[in-house]
């Protein structure tokens, strides 16, 4: 019965990515502000005055932008979310060195707290 295992394996990926996926939404319940029409208002005003990506351009590149990025993260401050500052940047800038600063400002906030010391070499 070769289909059985493989349909409860699959059943046991999509059952793990579903409760991953509740995690996720319960460590940051703000996810579910993006959809507000409130920031498709924001999102759509920030475009219309900088369609360019703002990190492009301070290395002279012009790139259209896509995405509207929190300049300081917001972590779940509506007053934040809702005024930024924000800047415009296109998906490449805001997956990487974006992603990357905020891990790196996250690392930097949870040592400070002693969150993480016993995983340092
Ligand atoms: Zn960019």
């Amino acid at each position: 019965m070769p289909t059985r295992p493989k349909a409860l394996g699959q059943q046991q990926r999509a059952d793990r990515r579903r409760l991953a996926d509740a995690d996720r939404r319960a460590a940051k319940p703000w996810r579910s502000w993006y959809g507000l029409a409130v920031w498709q208002a924001i999102r759509e005003r920030q475009l219309g005055l900088q369609p360019l990506c703002e990190r492009h351009l301070k290395r002279g590149e012009i790139e259209p932008a896509t995405i509207v990025n929190h300049v300081e993260p917001h972590r779940g401050d509506w007053d934040r979310f809702v005024a930024g500052p924000l800047e415009s940047v296109c998906k490449a800038c805001h997956d990487g060195e974006i992603q990357r600063e905020e891990r790196a400002a996250g690392r930097a906030a949870a040592e400070d707290r002693g969150v993480g010391r016993k995983f340092r070499a």
